[in-house]
């Protein structure tokens, strides 16, 4: 923001004033400039020291702050994202893990069904052989007599 009439930039926020019809000046050059004219020098609009009133705003320090604070915390909140992708990263992984171990539990288990299986069916044939013997024998002891 400039004061049009001296073009200067408002840089410390003091010594400004604002017309009636809502304009702002520094001070010195409005009243200087009063003592002239009597016409806004934005709008032409009429203008009397007894309408003019003092701004006290301080908007360049508290808008530094103000970005410093806000840059600040964008910095926060960027660090926490960061920690909070690397937890689901690590999440994910662990996931992935336990997917794989349930997988190797899933085949372990599948093998050891089988081999139950193959054992049910050894122990099968096995009573079998020793009913045959059974029966040899019996047959041998009917010879025998
Ligand atoms: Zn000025
Ligand atoms: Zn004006």
């Amino acid at each position: 923001m400039r004061c049009v009439i001296c073009t200067d930039l408002f840089d410390t926020g003091i010594g400004i004033v604002s017309t009636q019809c809502g304009h702002v000046f520094h001070s010195k050059c409005l009243f200087k400039w009063i003592d002239r004219s009597k016409t806004c020098p934005e709008c032409r609009g009429p203008v009397s020291s007894k309408n003019v009133s003092k701004l006290y705003f301080s908007f360049a320090p508290d808008d530094d702050l103000n970005t410093a604070h806000l840059e600040n915390d964008m910095c926060t909140l960027k660090a926490k994202l960061r920690e909070k992708d690397m937890e689901l990263e690590s999440s994910r992984k662990k996931i992935e893990e336990l997917r794989l171990h349930a997988a190797n539990f899933e085949k372990i288990l599948h093998i050891m069904h089988q081999k139950e299986f193959e054992l049910q069916v050894e122990l099968y044939d096995t009573k079998q052989n020793l009913k045959d013997l059974a029966n040899l024998e019996t047959k041998l002891q009917k010879l025998k007599q």
